[in-house]
């Protein structure tokens, strides 16, 4: 039994990386993606791994595929280790090469997925792989899962499966997957190694005031327009107060040692928006999940310039931390005041995941065993990923899809963006972390 992944595996997580980008999983959120070419396509490489995958759908096309590994520990919990097959849609008209080529030009491999996450994917595959021919078992069982439709709803993904397939992830207490572990280059000389322990949730709103209408000459004290306007003005200019999750404690005691400042998260008057201000561009890791978050992003009323509408209504994108949903809906009540209703038009939960914990540590010592000049840090993601719905099955999601990338690479940049591409050395820095990790959780 070989201790690191094997030789192959380098090259095959590169080829399945440039493969899987070139099957197109491209999801606009209208139905219409197919994600099955792309699942029959992991499938089978993990059959030939020994495993039995299960394809299955809600929606026909929309395809997951789910497989475990035994552990040789059999009392020990699984982990479930996901990754989405979908991708969000890319115009070839603006990229250097084609977003479907998968072309892998000089050490770099491009397409769409090639960090979300189609690289993840392939780095799943080829480590599984690389056991099987080696005769390598990790300690916990351990569920992969390819998913379809995390760019839109998830319920032909995740949603799906943690509904009607729970038995599929019986034992899993822990899952990873995307948005961790990647190299933060704070412009300062040092690489820290996020890893997401926890999301925001989503509170998208909907808000309807309503009034008299009637003719736009008239005195009108019951005026929709102004009743939203002013509602939307409360939201936009509100400035929600600072609470601290363990998760975003943990980040500030990390960074004031990686910058030798003075953090006390706990002392009465910390003041977390001076010590974000030392931090540099190394605060955008945490500045989004200090707070709450209500944007407002649309309105909709009226249709002619001397008719007064009876209703008004606007869209506000609002997020909140883990903890904070009660204290989001009580502001909301208070803003929107008694003219203006709201409702959530779609709504997610937060999550948040222990960091003092073995599963970290050992995320932790796989990163720095591979880039010893790295610092790990723990982070809280401001959006949200399928942990969001495994989360109903007792599962605690982190972000951990290792990548190491140079300087000037701009990893985050590259997410839903023109030219995502991926370095061939990043994904070989991944695999083996990846294949550290998993076998010693
Ligand atoms: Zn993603």
């Amino acid at each position: 039994m070989a201790d690191q992944v094997d030789a192959p595996a380098l090259d095959e997580v590169v080829r399945f990386t440039s493969e899987l980008i070139r099957i197109d999983t491209t999801n606009r959120g209208d139905g219409a993606c197919r994600e099955r070419p792309a699942a029959e396509y992991a499938a089978a490489l993990l059959a030939e791994a020994g495993l039995e995958p299960a394809l299955l759908e809600r929606t026909p096309g929309r395809t997951n595929v789910v497989a475990r590994v035994e552990g040789t520990d059999p009392g020990a919990d699984a982990l479930l280790v996901h990754g989405h097959l979908d991708v969000v849609p890319a115009e070839a008209a603006d990229w250097r090469v084609h977003p479907f080529s998968g072309e892998v030009r000089d050490g770099v491999v491009w397409g769409r997925g090639a960090v979300d996450m189609k690289n993840m994917d392939a780095m799943i595959l080829a480590v599984v792989r690389s056991w099987a021919r080696t005769g390598t078992r990790p300690r916990r069982d351990l569920v992969i899962a390819f998913t379809a439709d995390e760019e839109a709803s998830a319920e032909d993904g995740s949603g799906f499966l943690a509904d009607r397939h729970a038995g599929l992830f019986e034992g899993c207490t822990e899952g990873i997957s995307e948005s961790g572990a990647f190299t933060f280059h704070d412009g300062r000389g040092n690489q820290l190694y996020p890893i997401a322990a926890g999301e925001r949730g989503t509170g998208w709103l909907k808000l309807t005031a309503r009034g008299t209408a009637g003719h736009g000459s008239k005195v009108n004290k019951a005026n929709a327009v102004s009743r939203l306007a002013a509602a939307v003005h409360r939201i936009g200019e509100h400035r929600w107060p600072v609470r601290l999750t363990p998760t975003v404690r943990a980040a500030l005691v990390e960074l004031a040692g990686i910058y030798g400042l003075e953090a006390d998260p706990d002392a009465p008057g910390f003041d977390v928006d001076a010590f974000l201000e030392k931090l540099g561009p190394t605060a955008a890791l945490v500045e989004p999940t200090v707070r709450n978050s209500a944007n407002p992003t649309m309105l909709r009323s009226g249709y002619k310039v001397n008719v007064v509408p009876g209703e008004a209504v606007a869209y506000v994108d609002g997020r909140y931390l883990p903890g904070g949903e009660e204290e989001f809906r009580t502001t909301l009540d208070q803003l929107t005041g008694p003219d203006v209703d709201w409702e959530f038009h779609h709504q997610e939960v937060a999550l948040q995941a222990p960091v003092d914990t073995p599963t970290f540590a050992r995320m932790r010592a796989a990163v720095t065993e591979f880039a010893p000049e790295g610092r790990v840090v723990p982070y809280c993601m401001s959006g949200g990923t399928d942990a969001k719905q495994f989360s109903r099955l007792g599962i605690r999601g982190y972000g951990f899809s290792p990548l190491r990338t140079p300087e000037g690479f701009d990893y985050q940049a590259l997410f839903h963006g023109v030219d995502e591409r991926v370095p061939v050395e990043a994904l070989h820095f991944g695999t083996r972390v990846l294949d550290r990790f998993l076998r010693t959780a």
